[in-house]
């Protein structure tokens, strides 16, 4: 029988909610448990996928294409799922499906109402998402803030559960700030206390607390969250700021969190192995070198738009015990001030990431030049694979125009351009070639030593493609295409040898990344930065 957890937060939005729920997984997992987790997501949006990252960070893609929110990412990294699309439920998606089933003639004679109707629908979707995982223990985020009127059918939805399901088959975590007043050094667990109180206002008295704080919460704040909390102090923990976040399931189990929450559900098990995260951990922690990354991007003032490739990059650094320092440029700068590209020979990659419409593309094609003519180790991810095209074709292969026909729908020469299935496309909800996608990689080609396989399934979110062409001229100049889809149409990885390490795929290698297993190409990347830095001569990889 399935056990469920469901997180809630409270006082502000990204106080670590995601994390959370990942390290409670974690803990249960290291003990030999099976989890699964759902995020919910109350906004209207059916999904992520056309949602600007600068207001909601990444989207996070699934195998089966699922366009979802980051927090799946953090999911899939601490837990090593493989999530789907149903993993993520927003409002969109259950009014969805509820007005489908009204249109169908499903409630006949029967007022459709929130409650039971939309309640019944979440819930149903929370237990079938348990089901198809197989899972012992399903953990639920619910998303947002307590208080916010769009949570509200959600919390009434996990409230229900615990009637459905019982008490020892049901836990309640939740989290909240309790921040550091700097006037005073206290800790201040009032704003805490309020958002626990609006959650028992809706019916849900937390079983666990956790207090997300700077740093260890003393004896004082964890006895009044505990008495204000009603529940004992024993289940009180706090989530303080880590160096990194992988260590936050073994701060946690550390004060008891592991042994308080199997005990609670009735779980008998023995003591967690925590092995290769603790060893991860270690690299993460105490690294022996590092290397600086120049990340070139359009909403490089939000640095949750790209938080799978940061962590794919530090993936990449513990695997050579390297610390990866991000520096995030807005590419526009390289337009509006074209000399400080020379900014770039300060850091030992360039990396530019994925991206869509015009804004800033001149200055990330301008990034890729200096590091292909400075010979500076460069790794490109979607846009940064299409780009890196552009920039090839304009100035090794004299193309002057070449450009995306995304950029310029007019230019002379669209090395890149729309892929044939996207014509006509005209809804722009899930209608990208997305998810996981079979790469064939060729033998004898970097791509091939990174990957040591003739196959890889890799992730994709995309509308265009490298245009055949001008593939014979672009091989020709030099540009190998070491990565190419089932049908060999679909140009997927190029790389070129000219250069320490030049390299760039179609596909994001980082939705796969994992601590202790990162994505090749990620870490090829970092060990040539790395390398390269220290005056070695180019790495082989095989
Ligand atoms: N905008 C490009 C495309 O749609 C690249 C997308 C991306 O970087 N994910 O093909």
């Amino acid at each position: 029988m399935v056990k469920y957890i469901f997180v809630t937060g409270g006082v502000l939005s990204s106080v670590g909610k995601g994390i959370l729920t990942s390290s409670i997984g974690k803990m249960l997992q290291s003990r030999g448990l099976k989890p699964t987790v759902m995020k919910i997501d109350p906004y209207v949006n059916v999904d992520a996928g056309t949602m600007n990252p600068y207001m909601h960070g990444e989207v996070f893609v699934t195998d089966d294409g699922g366009e979802t929110d980051l927090d799946l990412g953090w999911y899939e990294r601490f837990l090593d799922l493989s999530l789907k699309q149903e993993n993520n439920l927003t409002t969109g998606l259950v009014y969805k499906s509820v007005i489908e089933k009204e249109r169908r003639g499903d409630f006949l004679g029967r007022c459709v109402q929130i409650v039971p109707h939309i309640t019944n629908e979440i819930k149903t979707c929370i237990k079938n998402s348990a089901k198809a995982a197989k899972a012992d223990i399903s953990l639920t985020e619910v998303g947002g803030t307590v208080g916010d009127i769009e949570g509200l059918p959600f919390l009434e939805a996990i409230r229900q559960m615990r009637l459905e399901e019982g008490f020892e088959n049901t836990l309640y975590v939740h989290v909240a700030l309790v921040p550091i007043l700097d006037v005073t050094s206290e800790l201040k667990t009032k704003p805490l206390q309020h958002s626990v109180n609006e959650l028992r206002r809706i019916g849900i008295q937390p079983d666990i607390i956790v207090a997300r704080s700077p740093t260890m919460i003393d004896a004082e704040a964890l006895r009044k969250i505990a008495l204000f909390g009603t529940i004992p102090e024993s289940a009180v923990f706090c989530s303080y700021n880590a160096e990194s976040v992988y260590q936050v399931p073994l701060i946690l189990d550390r004060q008891g969190m592991g042994d308080f929450v199997c005990q609670r559900l009735g779980y008998k098990c023995g003591a967690p192995d925590f092995g290769e995260w603790q060893q991860f951990v270690n690299a993460v922690v105490k690294p022996e070198n590092e290397v600086k990354i120049a990340l070139i991007g359009k909403y490089a003032g939000l640095t949750d738009s790209y938080v799978s490739m940061s962590e794919a990059l530090r993936h990449g650094g513990a695997a050579c015990k390297t610390r990866v320092c991000i520096t995030y440029l807005e590419a526009e700068k390289f337009e509006k001030q074209p000399q400080c590209i020379d900014e770039l020979k300060a850091f030992d990659g360039v990396f530019v990431p994925y991206g869509f419409g015009p804004r800033g593309t001149e200055g990330k094609i301008a990034a890729i030049k200096f590091a292909r003519e400075n010979n500076i180790p460069f790794l490109g991810i979607c846009y940064g694979f299409q780009l890196a095209v552009i920039e090839f074709a304009r100035n090794v292969c004299g193309l002057k125009d070449a450009n995306s026909s995304e950029i310029n729908p007019n230019s002379p020469h669209p090395v890149i351009d729309l892929m044939p299935e996207q014509r006509g496309v005209e809804y722009k909800g899930a209608t990208m070639r997305l998810g996981a996608h079979k790469v064939i990689i060729e033998p004898g080609t970097m791509a091939h030593e990174l990957y040591k396989c003739k196959e890889a399934y890799e992730r994709h979110r995309h509308r265009f493609e490298v245009n055949l062409d001008y593939l014979d001229l672009l091989k020709e100049k030099g540009l190998r295409f070491s990565g190419k889809s089932k049908d060999g149409r679909r140009m997927e990885i190029l790389e070129f040898h000219s250069n320490y390490f030049f390299f760039a795929s179609q596909f994001h290698g980082e939705f796969k990344s994992r601590p202790g297993r990162p994505s090749p190409e990620y870490y090829g990347f970092i060990n040539s930065c790395l390398n390269k830095k220290m005056g070695k001569a180019k790495p082989v990889f095989s």
